[in-house]
């Protein structure tokens, strides 16, 4: 189901909406505008990755989907502050500009996207 709501200035108070900070920038917005990232426990090295479905087990940290954003969050170390421990967030970038370009790739729909690169 496509939910189409637009955010326009009318007013519209979106009650369902539940509000999350991104990391990145610390706006409070709808969590419908962010990209949800999780802890990988069963890694050693306790790696942040990428959450696509919003649904992984666990604590979740928000940014927006944008580079600037994501960068900022790496920059400021605000994963591990939002996980409370040592995290690594050496991939967050990586996994980012992946998940770009796949995005990208399915918006124009004629390309194919030969490039799996699953971890
Ligand atoms: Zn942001």
């Amino acid at each position: 189901m496509a939910r189409t709501t637009r955010e326009g200035g009318d007013g519209a108070r979106m009650k369902l909406h539940q509000q999350r900070t991104c990391i990145g920038c610390r706006t409070i917005t709808s969590k419908n505008e962010l990209l949800r990232w999780v802890l990988n426990e069963g890694t050693p090295l306790r790696a942040v990755s990428l959450d696509l479905q919003g649904s992984a087990f666990g604590r979740g940290t928000w940014t927006h989907g944008t580079q600037k954003c994501v960068r900022q969050a790496v920059q400021r170390k605000a994963f591990a502050r939002a996980f409370r421990s040592a995290v690594d967030d050496s991939q967050v970038v990586q996994e980012f500009t992946a998940y770009e370009d796949q995005l990208a790739a399915r918006q124009q729909s004629g390309k194919h996207d030969e490039s799996g690169s699953e971890i």
